[in-house]
């Protein structure tokens, strides 16, 4: 043996050449990267050096054939001993001096040659001895493991064509690595471009590979997504494409803009054909690190499996709410927005530019159009490459003018979907409740046009043409809640109301407009609550039924006068007691007060309120007696059951009032003032009185509720505890004074109160006079106890109104041509103040106009239409029908850039997708059509819900977002449509994959090793 491998080795120069040349090639050969050089025992080569110096041929220094048999763990495995180190066990020469030596004395039969590369590490060049050993396994079946190594400077991807061919994985299987380390944790191998050293992988570690499987999972991931059985899943094959996507909590605005791009043929594509897996961008710090695109590539193989009726997108969800947090949990947000973001994250995880170079943009400085949109176009390709450039990106021109210098400013600007508005209708449709002054008339709701930027006098007029009642005479509120949530000024802009607010016009009486009060009328019922025993009484108060508005003559706010106004103008719903019923009321009265009869109310905020009646007493003596029998009315007040037929004794009486008690305040009548308005009222007070003898000057005031009386919110200690009749002020009545008595008194249907706009009362406002002042607050409310309400308060009747013609008219849906929402979009603006433009020129910002013309469109093209239009005043949804063709749409008329030659695509386009948008500003729903790229079939996904479309299903005013496709690049559907006369059959939508699928776990055999987690 030996001597046959000294046979075949060149016959040796002379020693002394030989020392020459191996010295020169060790002291001059430097490291490269790539370079191969050999390990070589150091005993052997140290031999070899002194037998080169000192020896002949002969002589007992010859060192024989090369052998490394000191540097093997064994002569099996040619293993290389751990921890050798270099110029002690070994030493390294250079390939051309290994050859040079191997030619020379062979080497022992059966070595393998210890060849290893130069590699370039961080910082360092170096022979790479040891290099990385891996275990190897398919996730399949992980008990089969081989042991590979691998350079440093491998790529991943060698590992994976290693283990493809170690495990003969069928040619276009799509896998995916993962690499596990001695503490069991697992994580992905992404990036199949970096090497060993930048992945981390070290010897003895294992990399596991899985191949995807038939219905696009992963076999990592597949245990949690599947609920049931294996079995049936599998056994659906179902149209590629046609595939719900699971609402994880308002993601339908995200299922509704992946369905638009999922039939989208030329990215779907793209990703089918696993193109992607070549161009992820792992270091684009513009990108997510390609995350973005495998989840999006995940979510589009699932669907385009066939083997599922809904997929749960929950990594994809995970991986966007990552990128952009404004996606993170569960609130609606807008498909628009979120496809905007997933295109440019797409584009960017698969950008071929790895490096941006930075390029100054050239203003056009009067250049031709063609030259500076080409080198716009350069440019952005420049720093842009990717299948979203390819199918989704256009050019348009953007062209601003100074006002000041008239300095031109044109640039052109890549887009990758247009924002069209949608034309703003000039005029408004308000629908408003008119309320009539006579009071038995119902109010009318009218359905009026008006000028969208029109104030609330221009409301008026359109409600006059219809009613005849003069505009000044008009008064226009907000209701809610029973109460007037605001009282507008006819200059006010009708921006300020919005379509959901509940409008009432009122019709106002005729009268000098200084001598009048316009006031608020709220009706509050009393709560049962009464505090006895704090010496006060109180109640709480609910607000009910429709707030009023009426002028009242400032000279007649006493409140019997308010008491009868308001029992008239409430009369279509409020009935009058006749004299038959008996409303008096028995009320023990204890003492007298010096001063007027006090009233303690409440506002229902503060039930313990106290207040003081600022008007009178008097006229509320009535209330005395408990509501017995009237039987001893003396019937001097007729007892009308008009509310008009009241009005006049009421009045009369009340000055006689005024007279007896000299007091001269209008609103606080003597004490043998009957009741206020009410004829019923007066009688059944006088005859309280009666019955109260001596006392009747007296009138027992009672602190109880029915009195008439506005009471102001002014806190008043010596208020009475309920029940308890206090004097009335009336100076005449003297010895009614202090006495305890049992009165009969007329008990009115309502007290009134002065009250803030909420409608509850506050103290301090009032006077202590005895009419309504109405300084700072028009608003009263009239309290009804619960049980007069229930049976003088005819609630039926008040919430009736009719409906005037012009409701019946159907309201005409605006239409607008897709047309014109593009014309718009290149309609000359002027730049609005927040967002000047800077002239070079005049060396300032300036409110420039601004021009946007479409250079160039894409083959994808994508519109999106402005439904939700927000400005400084008003956020709106527009729902006009945006009519758009399903095919055909021409844009040669919108582009700029005429057709130069014949090879220019040609811009016709048909449509393949819609976002829906269902709802209002705050809510909606969002669904999609599209068009299947294979059957060429419509569907309409809902969610996980996919049912077949017909084409005239597709246009409504939902449209939200539109996708075109330019027709050259259009192919012909590889499979007939399916059932097209059915439309309405419904796809099964077993929610196979509803269970989740946040970890991605590896498979039961293995469900030990958490592979990774979102
Ligand atoms: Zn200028």
């Amino acid at each position: 043996m030996t001597a046959n491998s000294r046979c075949s080795a060149a016959e040796p120069p002379g020693l002394e050449t030989q020392r020459r040349e191996i010295e020169c090639l060790l002291r001059e050969c430097e490291l490269r990267a790539g370079d191969s050089w050999y390990v070589v025992d150091r005993r052997w080569f140290e031999q070899w050096r002194e037998f080169a110096e000192t020896g002949d041929q002969n002589s007992s220094s010859f060192p024989g054939q090369i052998d490394n048999t000191e540097l093997f763990e064994d002569l099996d495995s040619y293993r290389l001993k751990e921890r050798l180190v270099e110029n002690e066990d070994f030493v390294l020469v250079p390939a051309e001096a290994w050859h040079k030596l191997l030619a020379w004395y062979g080497m022992v039969d059966g070595q393998p040659p210890l060849e290893r590369k130069v590699v370039d590490l961080p910082s360092t060049l170096k022979v790479e001895v040891y290099p990385v050993e891996i275990f190897l396994c398919l996730h399949s079946n992980m008990d089969n493991v081989i042991t590979d190594q691998f350079s440093r400077t491998d790529n991943i991807h060698a590992i994976q064509t290693a283990m493809c061919r170690a495990f003969s994985v069928p040619p276009g299987s799509e896998c995916r690595l993962w690499m596990k380390s001695s503490d069991s944790s697992c994580e992905r191998l992404r990036n199949v471009h970096i090497s060993v050293l930048d992945a981390c992988l070290s010897s003895g570690m294992t990399v596991i590979m899985e191949m995807r499987n038939s219905d696009g999972t992963w076999p990592s991931s597949r245990p949690q997504i599947m609920r049931n059985s294996v079995e049936e899943q599998d056994s659906y094959r179902g149209q590629p494409g046609v595939c719900g996507l699971t609402n994880l909590g308002n993601t339908c605005f995200m299922n509704s803009a992946l369905q638009c791009l999922s039939n989208t043929p030329p990215l779907t594509e793209y990703f089918l054909q696993n193109s992607y897996l070549d161009e992820l961008n792992f270091t684009n710090p513009l990108g997510m690190k390609g995350e973005i695109a495998e989840a999006y590539a995940d979510v589009i193989k699932q669907m385009w499996s066939g083997r599922h009726y809904s997929v749960v997108p929950r990594v994809f969800k995970t991986k966007v709410g990552h990128f952009a947090s404004q996606f993170l949990g569960y609130q609606q947000h807008d498909s628009q927005e979120l496809l905007s973001f997933l295109l440019d994250g797409l584009h960017e995880d698969l950008n071929r530019v790895k490096n941006k170079e930075y390029i100054e943009l050239r203003d056009a400085d009067g250049r031709p159009d063609q030259e500076v949109a080409g080198e716009a176009w350069r440019n952005h390709r420049r720093r842009n490459d990717s299948v979203i450039v390819d199918k989704f990106h256009g050019l348009f021109k953007s062209t601003l003018v100074c006002p000041e210098c008239h300095k031109v400013s044109v640039t052109f600007d890549p887009f990758c979907y247009l924002s069209v508005p949608l034309p703003v209708s000039k005029e408004r449709v308000m629908e408003v409740f008119f309320v009539f002054l006579d009071p038995h008339a119902k109010p009318v709701q009218h359905r009026v046009v008006v000028p969208k930027a029109g104030k609330v006098s221009d409301l008026c007029a359109a409600l006059s043409d219809m009613t005849s009642v003069a505009p000044t005479q008009m008064v226009v509120a907000d209701v809610f809640n029973h109460r007037f949530y605001k009282i507008y000024n006819a200059d006010e802009s009708l921006s300020c109301i919005l379509d959901r607010d509940d409008i009432f016009v009122y019709e106002l009486a005729q009268g000098p407009q200084e001598e009048q009060v316009l006031l608020a009328l709220y009706l509050r019922e009393r709560s049962h609550y009464r505090d006895y025993g704090s010496g006060s009484s109180s109640y709480g108060t609910s607000l009910f039924g429709h707030p009023l508005l009426l002028n009242v003559p400032q000279s007649s706010c006493s409140r019997e006068e308010l008491y009868s106004l308001f029992l008239q103008r409430l009369a279509r719903y409020v009935r009058t007691p006749d004299p038959s019923e008996e409303l008096e009321e028995e009320v023990e009265e204890e003492e007298d007060d010096e001063e007027e009869l006090y009233k303690s109310q409440t506002n229902g905020i503060s039930d313990d309120e106290q207040e003081r009646a600022e008007a009178a007493g008097p006229s509320h003596t009535p209330n005395c007696g408990g509501s017995s029998s009237n039987s001893q009315s003396d019937g001097t007040a007729a007892p009308d059951s008009q509310p008009d037929g009241n009005q006049t004794p009421a009045s009369a009486e009340r000055e006689d009032a005024e007279t007896s008690n000299g007091s001269g305040i209008p609103a606080d009548p003597g004490p043998s003032d009957p009741g206020p308005s009410g004829g019923n009222e007066a009688s059944s007070a006088e005859e309280g009185m009666n019955a109260c003898a001596d006392q009747s000057a007296a009138g027992c005031t009672e602190a109880a509720p029915e009195q008439p009386c506005v009471t102001t919110e002014e806190e008043n200690t010596e208020s009475k505890q309920e029940g308890a009749c206090s004097p009335s002020p009336p100076p005449n009545e003297n010895p009614a004074k202090r006495r305890a008595c049992r009165q009969r008194r007329k008990k009115n249907l309502f007290t009134i109160q002065a009250v803030n706009s909420n409608g509850t009362t506050e103290r301090g406002t009032g006077d202590g006079g005895s009419a309504v002042s109405f300084s700072s607050q028009p608003y009263v409310a009239i309290d009804w106890d619960p049980d007069m309400k229930k049976r003088f308060y005819n609630e039926n009747e008040a919430e009736k109104y009719v409906k005037h013609s012009s409701m019946e008219v159907p309201q005409q849906q605006a239409t607008v041509q897709l047309q014109e929402c593009i014309e718009l979009f290149t309609t000359v603006e002027t730049l609005e103040e927040e967002n000047p433009w800077y002239c070079p020129v005049c060396k300032k910002h300036q409110l420039a106009t601004k021009k946007l013309d479409l250079w160039s469109l894409p083959e994808v093209l994508i519109i999106h239409l402005k439904r939700f239009s927000y400005t400084k005043f008003t956020r709106e949804k527009l729902d006009s029908i945006v009519d758009f063709p399903l095919r055909d749409l021409d844009f040669s008329d919108f582009l700029l850039r005429k057709s130069l030659s014949s090879e220019e695509p040609p811009s016709r386009y048909d449509l393949i997708a819609v976002s829906n948008h269902y709802g209002g500003l705050r809510d909606g729903h969002y669904t999609s059509y599209a068009k299947n790229k294979d059957n060429a079939q419509w569907y309409y996904f809902d969610d996980s819900k996919v049912t077949y479309a017909s084409e005239d299903q597709i246009m409504t005013n939902a449209a939200y977002v539109l996708f075109y496709h330019r027709q050259d690049k259009i192919r012909k559907p590889a499979l007939p449509s399916p059932l097209t006369n059915s439309a309405s059959s419904t796809h099964s939508t077993n929610n196979v994959a509803s269970s989740t699928d946040e970890g991605e776990v590896l498979g039961a055999s293995s469900s030990y090793i958490t592979m990774e987690t979102d």
